[in-house]
C-alpha cells in the first residue's frame, strides 16, 4: 500500500473552501487518509460554491466535515488459549441529514480514526448519489480475523456488539460488512444485538443472510455494481465491454463479484490479489476456482495458481503491471500509484473503476484524467452496495422479498441513474467526462441543501 506524496496545503485549494480544510487539518493532526479524502471532495465543488455563494453560509463546509458523533470504544475477548486480548472499536456517525447512519464495519489490523473518518466522510456523498434516503457513517476495529478460529471471531464479535449495540437501530445507525466483516461476522453480530436488546430488529444490519432477512443480490452488489458503471461509461460512448482485458485487484467481495459480472458481460477478468501478491490467468479468472479458495477455504491467492495451469502466482507485486484495457481495483485504499497509472497508460487502459473506497492516489487519478482514461471514483462506482442495502431495509421495513432478477434489475437502475446524475453534473459545472467532479458536486448538493432546509443543528 502506498501513501500520500502530493501536498495536502490548503493553499492548493480556492480560497472560499480553505478554511474548512484548515479546521480538518487543526481538529485531525496525523490523520492523512481522512485530510486526502476531504481535500478531495473540497477541490472538487469549488464551482458549485462559486456559482451558488449561498452553500458557503451558515458553516455548511465546516459542519460537513466534522463528524456528528465519534465512538470509540475497547473490545476485551478471550482467545482460544484463554488469554484476553483487547482491540479498539470505532463508530463515526458522520451525517444523518438525508437518512440513518449508514456504513459498513471494517476487522483489519491497519483501522485507526484515520481510516474510518475517511471512509465515514466519502460514505455521506456516496449514499447522497443513491438517492435512498441513507445517510453517512463508518465503523470496525483493528481486530485481524486471518487466522482466527470461528470461536475467536464470535467472542470478538459479541464483545464488539456489548458497547456498539446502544448507538445502533434501524431509525439511528444501519452498519454493514466491508473488509474483514462479512457473512460470517454479520451473523454473530446480529445475533449479539438481538439477545441484549430482545428485539429482533432486522433493518439494523444489512448484509444478512438471506434466510433470515438478508436481501437478494446484496452479496453481488458492489462488484457488480462497479461493472455496470464501466458499462454505462463505456455505452455513452459507444464502447462495450465485450472481449476486453480486465484487471481486478483484491479478491474478496467485492473483487469476486465484479470478476463475475465483467465475465457475464463477455469481458475476460485476468488478475486476482490478495495482501501476499497477485494470479494472472490468460486464459481468463476461473471464477469457481478462485471462490473455493478465497471464500470457502480462505486461503492465500497462490494456492489458485497452484490449482490451475494457465495461471502463475507473482508474489509481493501489484496486478497493474499486467497489460490491460479496464482496471478495477477492489481491494484497499491507496493500492494504485503514479507509477501504476503511468504503466496502465502505458499498457493501453481505456477505463479504471474504484470497487475499493479511495484505491487510486490523487496523482493516479490525475494521470488517468490527463490522459483520457475514463476513470470513475469509488464512491459513484462501489456505490451498488450500500444502495443494495438500502433496498433490504425497504424489504425489512415492508416485510417483503423481492427475487433476485427483481432486485438485479433495480440495481442496475440505480447504476444508470448514477452514472448519470455525475455525468450530468460534470457537464452542467464545466468539467464534461470528470466523474470526480461531478459525483462530488452532485452529492454535495443534495447534502447542502437539506442542511439548508433543516436549520443549524
Ligand atoms: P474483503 O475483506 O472481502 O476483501 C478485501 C480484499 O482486499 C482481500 O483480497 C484482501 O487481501 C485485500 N486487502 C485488504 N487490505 C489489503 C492491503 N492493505 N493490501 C493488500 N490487499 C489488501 O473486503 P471487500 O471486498 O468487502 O472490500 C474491498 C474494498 O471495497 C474496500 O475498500 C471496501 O471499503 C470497499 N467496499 C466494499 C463494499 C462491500 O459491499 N463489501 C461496499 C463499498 C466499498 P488479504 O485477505 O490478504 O488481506
Amino acid at each position: 500500500m502506498s501513501t500520500v506524496t502530493h501536498t495536502l496545503d490548503p493553499d492548493t485549494l480556492p480560497v472560499a473552501v480553505r478554511p474548512a480544510f484548515e479546521a480538518v487539518l487543526r481538529r485531525n493532526p496525523g490523520e492523512p487518509e481522512f485530510h486526502q479524502a476531504v481535500h478531495e471532495v473540497l477541490a472538487s465543488i469549488a464551482p458549485v460554491v462559486q456559482e451558488h455563494p449561498h452553500y458557503l453560509e451558515d458553516g455548511i463546509l465546516e459542519r460537513l466535515v466534522e463528524p456528528e458523533r465519534q465512538i470509540i470504544f475497547r473490545v476485551p475477548w478471550m482467545d482460544d488459549n484463554g488469554r484476553v486480548q483487547v482491540n479498539r472499536g470505532y463508530r463515526v456517525q458522520f451525517s444523518s441529514v438525508l437518512g440513518p447512519y449508514k456504513g459498513g464495519l471494517r476487522f483489519h489490523p491497519s483501522v485507526n480514526s484515520s481510516i474510518i473518518k475517511f471512509l465515514g466522510f466519502e460514505q455521506i456523498f456516496k449514499n447522497a448519489l443513491t438517492a435512498q434516503g441513507i445517510g453517512g457513517g463508518k465503523g470496525g476495529s483493528d481486530f485481524d480475523p486471518h487466522n482466527r478460529s470461528d470461536g475467536e471471531i464470535m467472542r470478538f464479535c459479541q464483545s464488539f456488539m456489548n458497547e456498539l449495540y446502544r448507538h445502533l437501530g434501524e431509525h439511528t445507525d444501519v452498519p454493514a460488512g466491508d473488509i474483514g466483516v462479512g457473512a460470517r461476522e454479520i451473523g454473530f453480530l446480529f445475533g449479539q444485538y438481538r439477545k441484549i436488546t430482545n428485539r429482533h430488529e432486522s433493518g439494523m444490519f444489512t448484509g444478512k443472510g438471506t434466510g433470515w432477512g438478508g436481501a437478494e443480490v446484496r452479496t453481488e452488489a458492489t462488484g457488480y455494481g462497479t461493472v455496470y458503471f464501466v458499462q454505462e461509461m463505456l455505452a455513452v460512448r459507444n464502447k462495450s465491454l465485450a472481449g476486453r482485458r480486465v484487471l481486478v485487484s483484491g479478491s474478496g467481495n467485492v473483487a469476486l463479484y465484479a470478476i463475475e459480472k465483467a465475465q457475464q458481460l463477455d469481458a475476460l477478468p485476468i488478475t486476482a490479489s490478495d495482501s501476499s501478491g497477485y494470479v494472472v490467468d490468460d486464459a481468463g479468472i476461473d471464477l469457481d476456482l478462485l471462490k473455493e479458495v478465497k471464500e470457502e477455504e480462505r486461503l492465500r491467492i497462490s494456492v489458485y495458481a497452484d490449482r490451475r495451469p494457465s495461471a502463475r502466482f507473482v508474489p509481493g507485486r501489484r496486478v497493474w503491471e499486467v497489460p490491460g484495457e479496464i482496471a478495477l481495483p477492489c481491494a484497499t485504499q491507496n493500492e494504485l500509484d503514479g507509477d501504476d497509472a503511468s504503466a496502465l497508460i502505458r499498457s493501453g487502459v481505456v477505463a479504471v473503476a474504484e470497487g475499493a473506497n479511495m484505491p487510486s492516489l490523487p496523482e493516479a487519478v490525475h494521470a488517468f484524467q490527463s490522459a483520457g482514461v475514463l476513470f470513475a471514483p469509488g464512491k459513484a462506482a462501489n456505490a451498488g452496495g450500500v444502495a443494495t442495502s438500502a433496498l433490504e431495509m425497504s424489504q425489512n421495513a415492508a416485510r417483503q422479498r423481492w427475487s433476485f432478477a427483481d432486485s438485479e434489475r433495480k440495481l442496475h437502475h440505480i447504476m444508470q441513474s448514477m452514472h448519470e446524475a455525475a455525468y450530468v453534473a460534470a457537464e452542467r459545472y464545466g468539467n464534461p467526462g470528470d466523474y470526480v467532479i461531478g459525483a462530488n458536486c452532485a452529492a454535495f448538493v443534495k447534502v447542502a441543501d437539506a442542511m439548508i432546509a433543516q436549520g443549524v443543528i
